[in-house]
C-alpha cells in the first residue's frame, strides 16, 4: 500500500516537474526565436557591463541569441516528448547549473537591471529570476533521480519527426525574425499602440504605460519635440537608426526614394537617432541622406523597430506601421496609398505562431496516437488469437541467486522455499539457479516435481585442463536440469562473446540441460532506439545455428541491462513490445510453431508488486528473478502473480 502510494506520488511529481521545466523552456525559447534582436540587445547590455569589446550588432551576439533560443526550444520539446531522455536531462542540468550560477552573480553584483531570460515578454527582477532558476534546477535533479518516467506524448518510434520539425521551425523562425521583424511584438511599440494616449494618461496599465518613454528632441538645440510629432494628425515617417556607425547602409537607395516620395507627397520624414553629430554626418556621407534628424533614446529606438535602420510610421499619435530595412514598403505600384503598404495578415502573430508550431505538433501527436491505436487493435486481435497459445506455453518463474549465500544459507533458503511451495502449490514452473557448489546439496532438499534446479553458467569446453571451470556434464550430474547462459553480467565482466555462448549452448543441450538464454540491451542502446537490433544480433550470434528440435529446449529471458538490479523496471508495455519482437524474430528463423512454444521470461527488478502487470502481457511467460529470489516471501509473491 505504502509503495503503491509512493509510486503515485513519484508519478505525479515527475509529471509536474517535467511539465514545469518543459513549459518554461518552451516559453523562454519561443520568446527568443520570435524576437532574437531583443535578446541581442540584452546580451549587449551584458557585454557593456563586462566591458567586452563587442558592437551592439556583433555577429557573436547574434549567434549567442540564436543559439540560446533554439537550444531552449529544442530541449523543451525533447523533455516534453521524452526524446533521448538521459541526454536531455543531462543537457538541462548543465544548462540550468550554468544559468543559476550566472543569475546568482547577477543578483549579487547587479550588472544589468533585468537578466532578460524571457526577453521583453515577461520582465523578472534579478531576485525572481534566481528563485525561478533554483526551482527549475531542483525539478531537473528530481527528474534525473526519480524512479518513474514522465508519460510520453508521442511514441519513441515517431518522436524524431517532432524533433526534426522543432529544429527546422526554430532555426527558420530565428532567421525570419532576424531578417524581418519579430513575429510577435513584445515591446510597447506594437502596431496600433497609442503613444499620445499614454502621455495623456489614458493608455491603460502595464506595457502601454512605458510608451511615455517616447522622446524626440532637436539634436542641435536639445528642444523637446515629442508633442509636435504626437499632435500631428497625419502620417509621419521616422527612420529609426540607434547607431549610425553600426547601421546597415545597404538599403540607403530605397530609403532615399522613400524620402523623395514623402517630400513629393508632403509627408514628414525624419531620421531618429541616438548618434552624435559626427555619427549623423558620417551617415549623410555614406548614404547621401538629405532628411532632417531628431534625437531619440538608444534603448527606445531599439524597442521601436528591431532593425537598424528600421522604419516607424506614426499617425495621429499612434504607431501605424513598422518595417525592417530588409522589407521597406514598395513604391512601385502607381496610385498605391500608404494604407496599402501595411502588411495584411488575416491571423494575429500569435495565431500564426500557433498555426505553424502547435498545429503540426498536435497533428504529429494525433497521427501517432492513431498509429498506436491501430497497433493496439492489431494487438487486441493477436491477443484473442494467441491467448490460448499462451495458456499452453510453459509459465516459468526462475530465480538467479548470483554470487549470494554460502552453502548452509543456500540450503536453508531452498528448504524454506520447498516448504512454502509444498504448502501452497504454484501455478507455474519454478526453477532456482544457484552457484555450482550449492547444486548437489540443494538437489537433496527440494522436491524436483515442485522446483527445477539450474546452474548460473557452464564451461564452453567439454572437459580437460581448464582449471576452475565446471562443465555442462558436471552440472547435469548434480541433479540440475537448467543452466542460465548469456547473462549480461557474464557478457560484461567475463567477456563472453556470442561465439563462446554458442559453444556453451551446444554443450548444455548435448548434456540434456534446458538453457535459459539471456538477451537484452544496455541503456545507451535503448536511448539510441537500437534495442531490437541488439537483441536480434544476440539471438543470431548464439542460437541461430540450432535446429528447431534443439531450440525447443531453449527458454529465452529478455533482461534490459538498465533494469537489472537498478530498481528501474521496464514498463509492461516495453516488455511486451520487446517480447513480441523476439517472438516474431524466432518465427522468422524457426517457424511459427517454435515461436508460439518458446517461453520468454522478463528479467530486471521484477518484484511482487509489478510481476502481475508484467506477466499479464500476452508475450510474457514469466520472469527471471535476481534480488527478489533471495527471500522466500518475495520470490513466492512473484510466483503467486500467476494465480488469479
Ligand atoms: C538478473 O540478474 O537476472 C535479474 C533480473 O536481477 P534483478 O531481478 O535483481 O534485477
Amino acid at each position: 500500500m505504502k509503495t503503491k502510494l509512493s509510486k503515485y506520488v513519484h508519478q505525479f511529481l515527475t509529471g509536474l516537474a517535467s511539465l514545469l521545466v518543459s513549459g518554461v523552456f518552451l516559453f523562454s525559447g519561443f520568446v527568443k526565436v520570435a524576437d532574437p534582436m531583443g535578446m541581442v540587445h540584452k546580451l549587449y547590455a551584458y557585454a557593456v557591463a563586462l566591458e567586452l569589446p563587442l558592437a551592439d550588432d556583433s555577429l557573436w551576439l547574434k549567434l549567442g541569441a540564436a543559439s540560446l533560443g533554439i537550444a531552449e526550444l529544442v530541449l523543451g520539446i525533447y523533455l516534453l516528448v521524452q526524446m533521448h531522455p538521459r541526454f536531455t536531462k543531462m543537457a538541462l542540468l548543465l544548462f540550468m547549473s550554468v544559468f543559476t550560477a550566472l543569475t546568482a552573480w547577477i543578483y549579487v553584483a547587479s550588472p544589468v537591471a533585468d537578466c532578460g531570460c524571457f526577453g521583453e515578454a515577461v520582465i523578472l527582477t534579478n531576485g525572481e529570476t534566481l528563485v525561478k532558476n533554483i526551482i527549475l534546477l531542483v525539478a531537473i535533479i528530481y527528474l534525473i533521480y526519480s524512479p518513474t518516467h514522465p508519460r510520453r506524448l508521442i511514441s519513441q518510434r515517431n518522436a524524431w519527426l517532432v524533433s526534426i520539425y522543432t529544429w527546422i521551425y526554430s532555426i527558420a523562425l530565428t532567421l525570419y525574425s532576424f531578417h524581418y521583424l519579430p513575429i510577435i511584438e513584445f515591446t510597447p511599440y506594437k502596431v496600433g499602440a497609442d503613444i499620445r494616449a499614454a502621455f495623456e494618461g489614458k493608455a491603460g496599465e502595464g506595457e502601454a504605460e512605458k510608451l511615455v518613454n517616447f522622446y524626440l528632441s532637436d539634436p542641435q538645440t536639445g528642444e523637446d519635440r515629442t508633442f509636435e510629432f504626437l499632435a500631428d494628425t497625419g502620417y509621419t515617417f521616422l527612420l529609426t537608426v540607434p547607431h549610425t556607425q553600426t547601421a546597415d547602409d545597404g538599403c540607403c537607395d530605397r530609403i532615399n526614394d522613400l524620402h523623395d516620395y514623402c517630400t513629393e507627397h508632403r509627408l514628414p520624414f525624419y531620421m531618429a537617432t541616438a548618434s552624435d553629430s559626427a555619427g549623423i554626418s558620417d551617415w549623410g556621407d555614406r548614404t547621401g541622406a538629405a532628411y532632417p534628424v531628431v534625437y531619440a533614446e538608444n534603448t527606445e529606438l531599439k524597442a521601436m523597430v528591431r532593425s537598424n535602420p528600421g522604419l516607424l510610421l506614426l499617425h495621429n499619435g499612434k504607431v501605424a506601421g513598422k518595417w525592417s530595412n530588409n522589407d521597406l514598403p514598395e513604391l512601385d505600384t502607381p496610385g498605391a496609398r500608404i494604407e496599402d503598404w501595411m502588411p495584411h495578415h488575416h491571423t494575429s502573430p500569435l495565431g500564426r505562431l500557433l498555426l505553424w508550431f502547435v498545429v503540426p505538433l498536435l497533428c504529429f501527436i494525433l497521427a501517432d496516437s492513431l498509429w498506436i491505436g491501430h497497433k493496439f487493435y492489431r494487438h487486441h486481435i493477436y491477443i484473442k488469437r494467441f491467448k490460448l497459445k499462451k495458456i499452453m506455453r510453459k509459465k516459468i518463474v526462475a530465480g538467479n541467486w548470483k554470487m549470494n549465500k554460502n552453502l548452509q544459507e543456500g540450503v536453508a533458503l531452498a528448504k524454506e522455499l520447498n516448504e512454502a511451495l509444498t504448502a501452497d502449490k504454484p501455478n507455474c514452473d519454478v526453477v532456482i539457479c544457484t552457484p555450482f557448489i550449492h547444486l548437489a546439496s540443494v538437489a537433496n532438499v527440494i522436491d524436483s516435481n515442485l522446483i527445477g534446479l539450474g546452474a548460473e553458467n557452464c564451461a564452453d569446453k567439454v572437459s580437460g585442463a581448464y582449471t576452475g571451470e565446471v562443465s555442462a556434464e558436471m552440472v547435469k550430474s548434480t541433479g540440475a536440469n537448467y543452466v542460465i547462459l548469456g547473462h549480461s553480467e557474464r557478457r560484461a565482466y567475463y567477456h563472453e562473446t556470442p561465439e563462446i555462448l554458442k559453444e556453451k549452448v551446444n554443450l548444455a543441450l548435448e548434456n540434456n540441460l534446458e538453457v535459459i538464454f539471456c538477451i537484452g540491451e544496455v541503456l545507451e542502446e535503448r536511448e539510441a532506439g537500437k534495442q531490437n537490433e541488439v537483441v536480434k544480433a544476440q539471438l543470431e550470434g548464439s542460437l541461430f545455428d540450432l535446429t528447431a528440435e534443439q531450440f525447443a529446449h531453449i527458454v529465452l529471458a529478455y533482461e534490459p541491462v538498465w533494469a537489472i538490479g537498478t530498481g528501474k523496471t521496464a514498463t509492461a508495455e516495453q516488455a511486451e513490445e520487446m517480447h513480441a519482437f523476439i517472438r516474431a524474430t524466432i518465427a522468422e528463423k524457426f517457424g511459427a510453431e517454435a515461436a508460439e512454444n518458446v517461453s520468454i521470461l522478463y528479467g530486471g527488478s521484477c518484484k511482487p508488486n509489478n510481476a502481475k502487470e508484467i506477466f499479464s502481457k500476452v508475450n510474457v511467460d514469466g520472469g527471471l528473478i535476481g534480488g527478489a529470489a533471495l527471500k522466500v516471501a518475495d520470490f513466492k509473491g512473484i510466483i503467486d502473480a500467476w494465480k488469479a
